[in-house]
């Protein structure tokens, strides 16, 4: 049974991982290492991550597979301070806190997303939690993240709800990178085989339900074809996409642009999560990662529909102004070095429509299978999730098409 996975990110890795060894795996990955988002940078003999990455306590399939990967001794959980930094300075009337203190209560109670997948979440927040609480909180997050408050699952903000419960982050001493050295050491040892520097050019069905991948090194046709990429990206891949798969679960993507600070001192002590309301450029998050690290490090993601090309100084500048509302006595001569990170469709739009529309694994078509178009798993697009999809396609994989060819 010879599988192709396209991607050397969480969703590939995880998924030749349990593939393995019943399966002959091939791993193409555009770029010369693993990691897809989750990837690091070399500077002066320090591993950074591109972007700043956690775990969750309730991420407990990706710590099972960490712990399967003999790399439980290095997870370490760290406490995390969270504060809503608005620079109005006027400040939320009493019933807007309660209405939100108790609206997030009762969803910490929820056990499923049920209903609130077909739900507008702004519709949804305005009745729970009223216009001013809405106002106030809600749309700037949504805003934040999505560029714009409509057309967004109520489920979506359930979700992050759930996981903001956990009051402890995860993260491995040594870094993420920790973690793909031991996926490829292990995949390697199992007989997978990685193709780095390789990008997937084209996908398309070689008849009696084959796949046929096109590369600069030639043309190889597979039983079945692993897809860890964004759906976008995919259907550019893959002509009869459509046909196949059908349009009603091609999404709008965020793409992400991310500041990466290395500061001379850190802006607090411990791990800080803001969310800092500037009076005219609307909400973004500062992370402060100092206290995991031993170096003082922030990360200032910016998600956008479009990528815009600012220049690096003006991010710069654009940055220092929210992090003066979080330290007034903040300069810019604390900043030591500075990098930024790009990267288009770093994950679907969670319209309701695009989670609706997602399928059942025995649903795909035969041997395409496509991690972001699975229905089971959370609903975020973390590590986690990434896990539980790839545990589940490569389970199908193995029980359908390895029992089908050996009976
Ligand atoms: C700013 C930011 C912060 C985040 N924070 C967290 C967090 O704290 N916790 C968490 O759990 N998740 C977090 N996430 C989400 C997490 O990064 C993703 O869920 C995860 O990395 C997705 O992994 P993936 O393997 O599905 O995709 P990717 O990591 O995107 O991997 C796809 C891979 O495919 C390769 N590729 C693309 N095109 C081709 C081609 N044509 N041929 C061959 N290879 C190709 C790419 O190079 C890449 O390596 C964050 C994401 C961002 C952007």
């Amino acid at each position: 049974m010879k599988v192709a996975v396209i991607g050397a990110g969480i969703s590939g890795l995880l998924s030749a991982y349990h593939l393995l060894p019943e399966c002959a795996v091939t791993i193409y990955e555009k770029e010369a290492r693993c990691g897809g988002l989750g990837g690091i940078f070399r500077h002066d003999g320090a591993t950074i991550e591109r972007y700043n990455h956690f775990f969750s306590k309730s991420d407990t399939e990706l710590i099972r597979v960490i712990a399967a990967l003999g790399l439980s001794g290095s997870l370490y959980w760290a406490k995390v301070k969270e504060a809503y930094v608005d620079g109005n300075r006027s400040s939320a009337s009493k019933m807007a806190l309660l209405r939100l203190a108790w609206f997030m209560l009762r969803n910490y109670r929820r056990k499923h997303s049920g209903a609130l997948l077909e739900k507008d979440a702004a519709q949804w927040l305005k009745n729970e939690c009223g216009l001013d609480c809405y106002e106030r909180f809600f749309r700037p997050l949504l805003e934040f993240k999505f560029g714009a408050a409509e057309n967004v699952s109520a489920a979506y903000i359930w979700a992050r709800l759930k996981e903001k419960k956990n009051t402890r982050i995860g993260s491995l001493r040594g870094g993420l990178n920790m973690l793909w050295q031991r996926l490829e050491e292990v995949i390697s040892c199992r007989g997978g085989k990685f193709m780095f520097d390789t990008d997937v050019e084209q996908i398309a069905p070689a008849g009696a339900d084959k796949w046929q991948l096109k590369t600069k090194t030639g043309t190889i046709t597979y039983d079945c074809v692993v897809c860890c990429l964004p759906v976008k990206q995919t259907k550019l891949l893959c002509p009869d996409f459509t046909r196949v798969i059908g349009h009603a679960c091609a999404p709008e993507y965020l793409c992400v642009r991310s500041l990466l600070l290395s500061l001379k001192q850190p802006l607090k002590k411990g791990y800080w999560l803001f969310m800092v309301r500037h009076p005219q450029k609307g909400m973004k998050v500062v992370i402060d990662t100092s206290a995991i690290n031993g170096m003082p490090v922030v990360y200032f993601p910016v998600y956008q529909r479009v990528l815009e090309n600012k220049t690096p100084e003006i991010f710069l500048a654009e940055c220092i102004e929210y992090l003066k509302l979080i330290a007034p006595g903040f300069k810019p001569d604390w900043v030591n070095e500075y990098f930024v990170f790009s990267d288009c469709d770093v994950e679907p739009v969670l319209t309701p429509e695009f989670l609706l529309a997602r399928k059942d694994v025995a649903e795909f078509p035969a041997g395409l299978f496509i991690p972001e178009l699975l229905a089971e798993g959370r609903l975020l697009k973390t590590f986690n999730t990434a896990a539980v999809k790839s545990r589940i396609i490569a389970g199908y994989i193995r029980s359908k098409y390895v029992r089908d060819n050996t009976g």
